[in-house]
């Protein structure tokens, strides 16, 4: 029987980060039922991207004229779309196997079992049960089905099931959700030409965002013809012919949508489906792995980390988690600050970090927010941007910066800036000192902090 100081079950950007870093300190097992790189690289993160680069570019060369070149309306052949996709997903792959190799990381494949806090049965075309020291549970999740009538009918779609359709778009697509996943579907499939109407339950799109932020995507989503309907339930879907239909109720008002394809995104659960033998159980609330700040469970010996604790459901997070679970195991303090910036991928870019204006009230602090509209930005006019803005909000007596709210070109990248003025418990004037290079996009940070 095998033995282990560590053994990893899933190998998404929480598990497999973890094995790296591990890796040289034990001896490291990773079981994985399925591919190296879990959701975020297979059916989330990367796949979305590649799709939403494709729909930038789309987006880009219809507004060429704008900047001298003719370049005729762009043709996308769906299929070399999914080709480059599972391209770049292959190379990531093949690269983690390699750090793995490198780092004699043993990759077992198969389902991981746990049998006792140090057992694990690795059940896949053989079946092998390894001893080990320690668990690090890293299952991830799988996308919520809410129990709307119908859901089960051809064309009503996942992200991991529409991420695989290679054979074309669906002309006109529902989305059950307007949250990250719905309004990045939206944004690649309308750039494709497909009539996108999204049906969204709370009042607004991106509802754990800023506020402004919603507003503003709601209207630019209007403008490039995306319908959204918030407060809006839906009831059932109904199979018609070969389409679809999807009754909504907006208040007391009912509506019918019809449709080629559906696509569910309301949300992930957390997946612990075959993870325990009969007789052995973790703490679980609503099916998510109960962990405390170090990312221990309940059991000794076992901790968890990434979407299968809940939480914050971002592949950066489930890493920096495992980072921390790994140095709870050595007995050495955490490494890495848990601010967590958060990001969507439309165009323009949106990232938050830190407490809303709302959120920071809500906690009893003296708060108050500053903004500076990117359209006076000569980066962002020069490269014919979309209208966006850089929020900060801040502690009114200390001005300590308490959170960052964006939505502007190069969001992604310049939230980073202000995650570390977060961590370090920066204040505006730290911010103010900083001299920004000309013309940037990061010059907006500089005006929203001076900003009146
Ligand atoms: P996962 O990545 O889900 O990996 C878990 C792995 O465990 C899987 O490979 C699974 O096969 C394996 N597994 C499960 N049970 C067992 C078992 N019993 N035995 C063996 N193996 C098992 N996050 C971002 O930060 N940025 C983004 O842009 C982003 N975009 C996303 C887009 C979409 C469409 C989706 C669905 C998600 C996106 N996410 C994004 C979220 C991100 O993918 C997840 O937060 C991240 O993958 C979680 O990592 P994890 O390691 O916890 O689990």
């Amino acid at each position: 029987m095998r033995e282990f100081d560590l053994t990893i079950i899933g190998a998404g950007p929480g598990g497999y980060e973890t094995a790296l870093a591990a890796a040289g300190r034990m001896r490291v097992a990773l079981v994985e039922k399925d591919e190296l790189g879990g959701t975020c690289l297979n059916r989330g993160c990367i796949p979305t991207k590649s799709l939403l680069h494709t729909a930038d570019l789309m987006r880009a060369i219809r507004g060429s004229h704008l900047f001298g070149i003719e370049a005729g309306e762009p043709v996308c052949d769906i299929q070399k779309m999914h080709e480059r996709k599972d391209q770049v997903i292959r190379t990531l792959r093949d690269g983690i196997a390699l750090r793995m190799k490198q780092k004699t990381v043993t990759v077992l494949k198969g389902t991981g079992t746990i049998l006792d806090p140090h057992t694990v049965r690795v059940r896949g075309d053989e079946e092998e049960i390894i001893k080990t020291e320690r668990i690090l549970i890293a299952t991830g999740s799988r996308p919520a089905m809410p129990p709307i009538p119908g859901i089960s009918s051809p064309h009503v779609e996942t992200s991991d099931t529409l991420l695989d359709k290679t054979d074309g778009i669906y002309r006109r697509l529902i989305i059950i959700g307007g949250g990250v996943i719905g309004a990045e579907f939206a944004s690649v499939f309308a750039a494709l030409d497909s009539e996108v109407t999204i049906v969204e339950a709370m009042p607004r799109l991106l509802p754990n965002m800023d506020r402004e932020i919603s507003q503003s995507l709601k209207m630019l989503f209007s403008k490039r013809g995306i319908h959204v309907m918030c407060s809006t339930r839906v009831l059932e879907i109904r199979e018609e012919g070969e389409g679809l239909r999807c009754l909504c109720a907006q208040g007391d008002k009912e509506t019918l949508l019809s449709a080629d394809g559906i696509l569910i995104a309301v949300g992930r659960a957390p997946f612990t489906s075959g993870l325990f033998e009969e007789g052995f159980e973790l703490d679980t609330d609503r099916g998510r792995i109960v962990v405390d700040e170090h990312y221990r469970t309940a059991c000794p010996g076992i901790w968890a980390i990434g979407d299968v604790t809940g939480g914050v459901m971002l592949a950066h997070a489930a890493s920096a988690q495992g980072k921390c679970a790994l140095s709870d195991m050595l007995g050495k303090a955490p490494p890495v600050s848990m601010i967590v910036p958060a990001c969507v991928y439309t165009d323009p870019e949106i990232a938050a970090v830190g407490l809303t204006l709302e959120e920071a009230r809500e906690k009893g602090l003296q708060a108050d927010s500053r903004k500076y509209p990117m359209s006076a930005n000569g980066k962002s006019l020069l490269s014919g941007q979309e209208r966006g803005f850089i929020k900060v909000v801040y502690e009114k007596d200390s001005r300590r910066l308490l959170g960052a709210h964006l939505m502007c070109a190069r969001a992604s990248d310049l939230i980073s800036e202000m995650t570390q003025a977060l961590t370090r418990s920066a204040t505006l004037d730290d911010l103010e000192r900083v001299i920004r290079p000309h013309p940037t996009f990061s010059e907006g940070i500089t005006e929203a902090v001076t900003a009146d």
